[in-house]
């Protein structure tokens, strides 16, 4: 089954203070974009194509990008869920699998993405999650109205992964509202159910300035884990290749 990333980057980054949204600012020697993208260029299961969703100015900052597999850009919409639909309308047919990412997650792991995608092959639906540390309370009008029992929470990241047929039924049944954050929501809705993949990685994102701070601080480090799981990966298949030979 092939599968196409949808990176979604149309976001203003009004809550981060910067004239350039952030996704375009430099990280480890690159654009915090291109470092996001690099990682689906390195995942083995992203065969289909890289969809990249950007505001109407930024369409023709990437230039012929040399991924080595079909690369899109694509205008985005005025909220995350209208930018993420503007690229479910541009995957190619032979896509049978959208993995839905955010811009802004540069730390997302090529291992997690691939894992991730394995799992939505077999169950149609996966995401990304982590575990809630913090003790969680619902709050009205400045007070404390209740506590959430964090054992049955958990954080969702992206990727977010479907079967493309999925997706777009849930797209083509939802309202599409401010509220609509990320696509399990809209899968949630039909009733299908979704498995969660943990991270092993941080996988934040990148919202404020003290967001890049901390990205900034461990992105060498994670690229060179990054490295080594790509030489261990290359390794095993060899071995695997030669045992069949
Ligand atoms: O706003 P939020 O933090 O949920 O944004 C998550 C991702 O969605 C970011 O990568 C952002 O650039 C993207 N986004 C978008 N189009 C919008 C709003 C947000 O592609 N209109």
């Amino acid at each position: 089954m092939k599968t196409t990333a949808i990176i979604v980057a149309a976001g203003s980054g009004s809550r981060f203070n910067s004239d350039i949204p952030k996704q375009f600012l430099e990280l480890s020697g690159r654009p915090l974009i291109t470092q996001t993208i690099l990682r689906f260029v390195h995942a083995r299961h992203v065969a289909a194509g890289i969809i990249v969703v950007v505001g109407r100015e930024w369409l023709d900052f990437f230039g012929d990008a040399p991924y080595g597999r079909p690369f899109q850009i694509v205008e985005g919409g005025a909220t995350r869920a209208e930018s993420v639909f503007n690229g479910l309308k541009a995957v190619n047919p032979e896509t049978e699998i959208v993995a839905v990412h955010d811009g802004a997650r540069p730390l997302v792991s090529s291992n997690d993405i691939d894992r991730t995608i394995a799992r939505a092959k077999e169950t149609g639906a996966a995401c990304l999650v982590a575990p809630v540390t913090d003790t969680v309370k619902t709050v009205c009008d400045g007070e404390i109205t209740g506590t959430l029992d964090r054992n049955k929470l958990c954080r969702a990241l992206t990727p977010q992964v479907f079967k493309v047929e999925l997706l777009r039924q849930a797209f083509e049944l939802a309202e599409l509202s401010d509220t609509v954050t990320d696509e399990c929501y809209l899968v949630e809705q039909l009733g299908h159910p979704i498995a969660t993949v943990e991270a092993t990685t941080p996988n934040i994102k990148v919202t404020t300035a003290d967001d890049l701070l901390v990205v900034a601080a461990l992105y060498d480090e994670f690229l060179k884990s990054e490295f080594r799981l790509e030489q261990e990966d290359v390794t095993r298949r060899a071995y695997e290749l030669k045992s069949k030979s």
